[in-house]
């Protein structure tokens, strides 16, 4: 666990020097973003295991960063915020957040709780096995396998469909609108809708080939949706 990379997005330096100084004498990896868009760009490239994310900030506030970081997946978060009130709090925790903590804040307290939460999520990555149906999907290992009549059949996908493929596995039945995967699954600078259109394509061509015709299917008007055959 204490290799983990964490990233503090902070824009007040001292604070963002305090956190560091404390996670980093655990032991953590520490990488630090003064503002949402540095923030999410360092997301995107570095794949952080847990990031602690002050709510006012300038430009994007942490709300919006919580919310793009949820719709590229379940990396877990922490909240900063100068904000006592319970409206806060109940917030940042509907839409995705794993904990909070409260300015001014005890750093102890604030390693205390990034242990618990990478405690938490670093024992469910490594358990990450997805499976939909007859599809087994091992992120860890890159490697999606379907299960048929003839056996067990490994599908030869390039790697953006195989973090399309994960991105939808890790929410079966859920509807992704393009933007979704665009965010989620695609490099930066490639966010076009039909770029996805052609990757979601390819996948579903190579599923049905293996044999799970139907399982990753249009959802009209929004995007795309993998589950499980015959399961409605
Ligand atoms: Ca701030």
């Amino acid at each position: 666990m204490t290799d983990a990379l964490i990233l503090i997005v902070e824009d007040e330096p001292e604070i963002a020097e305090i956190l560091e100084s404390y996670l980093a004498r655990e032991g953590f990896r520490v990488i630090c973003a003064r503002d949402g868009t540095t923030g999410l760009a360092h997301h995107q490239r570095l794949r952080p295991d847990l990031v602690v994310l002050d709510i006012k900030l300038p430009g994007q506030d942490g709300y919006e960063v919580l919310a793009a970081i949820r719709r590229r997946g379940e990396t877990p978060v922490i909240m900063v915020t100068a904000l006592a009130e319970d409206l806060d709090k109940l917030q940042a925790l509907r839409i995705g957040a794993d904990d909070y903590v409260v300015k001014p804040f005890n750093p102890h307290e604030v390693v205390a709780r990034a242990r618990a939460v990478l405690r938490r999520t670093m024992g469910r990555a490594r358990d990450s096995l997805l499976r939909v149906g007859p599809l087994t999907v091992d992120p860890d290992a890159h490697r999606a396998t379907l299960d048929g009549d003839a056996g067990s059949l490994s599908l030869d996908l390039t790697p953006t469909e195989f973090r399309i493929l994960v991105h939808m596995a890790r929410s079966q039945g859920r509807a992704f609108s393009r933007a979704d995967l665009v965010d989620a699954c695609l490099p930066e600078g490639s966010a076009l809708d039909r770029t996805v259109d052609s990757h979601v394509s390819n996948l579903r061509r190579k599923l049905a080939a293996a044999g799970a015709d139907g399982m990753l299917e249009g959802v009209r008007g929004i995007g795309y949706r993998l589950d499980a055959p015959h399961v409605r």
